[in-house]
């Protein structure tokens, strides 16, 4: 299998050398350059693996230069109870009539990046091994708050690893602030910038492409890479829990071996919800999916309308991992669309930079509204269903979780499709305990966030997260905040290379 860059299709890389690079040369993502089929018996199969067993089948099928040992490696030191929760890594919650939560949230950091992250290192440091890279990797991350998290804590003292997390100053819940300025580690940074997350995405990408500055870290025997969803090394490790979800609906008698289901998937910048269209390409049984998006609507509209226009309010929300204007991963989505046509992708994209605009064919609007549905929740919609799911069915979600599910009511309202439904649950409700409390616990006095997190726990059947609560007690180490201009000045001088 190879990896070919959606602005070059010339480009024909192996999976070890697309994930060393996160991005390739000319700005373009690396997609696989033909989707690996699983089928019924496989997907019957796998019902007596483990999570960790069930991800090495998924990843031989995409690695296919990476050893068994290898890819072994890297799922055991991922998937396990050190790092996750239970044995089971995800769980699956029976909510409504054959709809089902997909908690994606019980790894390390309380969040769906988690899946991805914990083992996004293990595959970078044994991809630079096997294609003799003999360089530090320097992981550079815009976070609009989970990513941040979840990656600090995956790249944390990894030889020949060293992170720098940038997010958003007033962009993050207080929680998640919290989480990534008392990191712990050697090898991490952590710094905010006056503005949002596009421009903390945007700063990354070109310092990712500067080759002046590429060119001083090769002196230094240096070298970027990304632990965004730009990167393949993320996306794949999010196919596997969509295969592992249906595997145990199977396996449960929840639905018939080869019934199709319906994917609720909330979403900011297009990664989570593409690993489900991929999964779905394999022959994962699956219908509908359905894109939900905050008040940052750019990809209802989108596919709605067929035009993506990012010139409009930005807003922050209850559900901040989800503000977001420019969604990265829908760039891999449109060259699958288009038959790999990276003449098309380059314009649409440098369209997308220079006019913020870009309008794909008919054909292809006609494909994306085949594939999905979309809408979304405003913050006061977020709230409602958040109280409504909890006086219902006693189950408390978090804010983006609860996004998927006013969309999916809003899809079944609309379709009155019965199908089955899995819904992306992406965050733990503790990381965004004052949303949630002001949707449960009207006219509450709680203010302090580890008392507010008390409180959850008193209305909620979760266990309060350990990660969470130790927060309390640590140090805050990171308090740097600059402006998105001087990004590039900073990363050179955390890397103390003078220019
Ligand atoms: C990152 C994130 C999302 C959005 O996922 P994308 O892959 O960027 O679409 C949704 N919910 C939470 C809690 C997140 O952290």
């Amino acid at each position: 299998m190879f990896y070919k860059s959606t602005r070059n299709s010339a480009i024909n890389v192996d999976s070890a050398t697309a994930i060393t690079q996160g991005i390739s040369v000319e700005g373009g993502l690396f997609v696989p350059n033909e989707i690996p089929k699983i089928t019924l018996e496989e997907i019957d199969m796998l019902a007596d693996m483990n999570y960790s067993e069930r991800a090495t089948f998924i990843f031989k099928k995409y690695l296919t230069d990476f050893t068994d040992v290898e890819i072994k490696y890297c799922t055991d030191n991922a998937y396990n109870t050190d790092n996750f929760e239970n044995e089971s890594i995800i769980e699956l919650s029976h909510l409504f009539d054959g709809t089902y939560m997909l908690e994606l949230w019980h790894g390390p950091t309380c969040a769906f990046k988690d899946m991805a992250l914990q083992i996004l290192p293990y595959f970078l440091t044994t991809s630079a091994k096997k294609i003799n890279l003999n360089k530090k990797i320097v992981i550079l991350v815009a976070t609009s708050g989970d990513t941040g998290k979840a990656a600090l804590e995956g790249f944390k003292d990894i030889e020949g690893t060293q992170i720098l997390v940038f997010y958003p100053e007033n962009g993050v819940s207080p929680m998640q602030k919290r989480q990534m300025t008392t990191q712990d580690g050697e090898n991490v940074d952590v710094c905010a910038i006056n503005g949002n997350f596009d421009d903390c995405q945007n700063g990354v990408k070109e310092i990712l492409t500067d080759n002046d500055i590429k060119a001083k870290l090769e002196e230094e025997a240096l070298i970027f890479s990304s632990a965004n969803s730009i990167n393949w090394g993320r996306l794949v490790p999010q196919i596997v829990y969509y295969v592992s979800a249906y595997v145990t609906l199977a396996k449960d008698k929840e639905i018939e071996l080869g019934e199709k289901i319906n994917v609720v998937v909330p979403t900011g910048n297009f990664g989570n919800i593409l690993a489900a269209y991929y999964s779905k390409k394999m022959g994962l049984p699956i219908n509908k999916l359905i894109c939900a998006s905050n008040v940052n609507n750019v990809l209802t509209d989108f596919i709605n309308t067929g035009v993506y226009d990012r010139n409009r309010e930005f807003y922050a929300t209850s559900s901040p991992s989800m503000d977001i204007l420019i969604s990265s991963n829908l760039e891999r989505l449109l060259y699958h669309f288009t038959g790999d046509n990276d003449k098309q992708i380059s314009e649409w994209f440098a369209s997308l930079s220079s006019t913020g605009r870009y309008e794909v064919t008919d054909d292809v609007k006609k494909i994306l509204q085949d594939e999905f549905f979309a809408g979304f929740s405003d913050d006061e919609q977020t709230k409602d269903t958040i109280r409504a799911i909890y006086n219902q069915y006693s189950y408390t979600c978090d804010t983006h979780t609860a996004v998927a599910v006013k969309v999916y009511n809003d899809y079944k309202n609309k379709t009155n499709d019965k199908t089955k439904t899995i819904i992306a649950s992406t965050a733990s409700p503790y990381k965004f305990s004052a949303s949630v409390l002001e949707a449960i616990d009207k006219g509450s006095e709680v203010s302090d966030e580890y008392e507010m997190i008390e409180r959850l726990n008193e209305l909620s059947k979760f266990e309060i997260p350990e990660s969470l609560a130790e927060l309390k007690n640590k140090k805050v180490k990171y308090t740097n905040s600059i402006e998105k201009a001087e990004m590039k000045g900073y990363v050179l001088k955390e890397l103390g290379i003078s220019y």
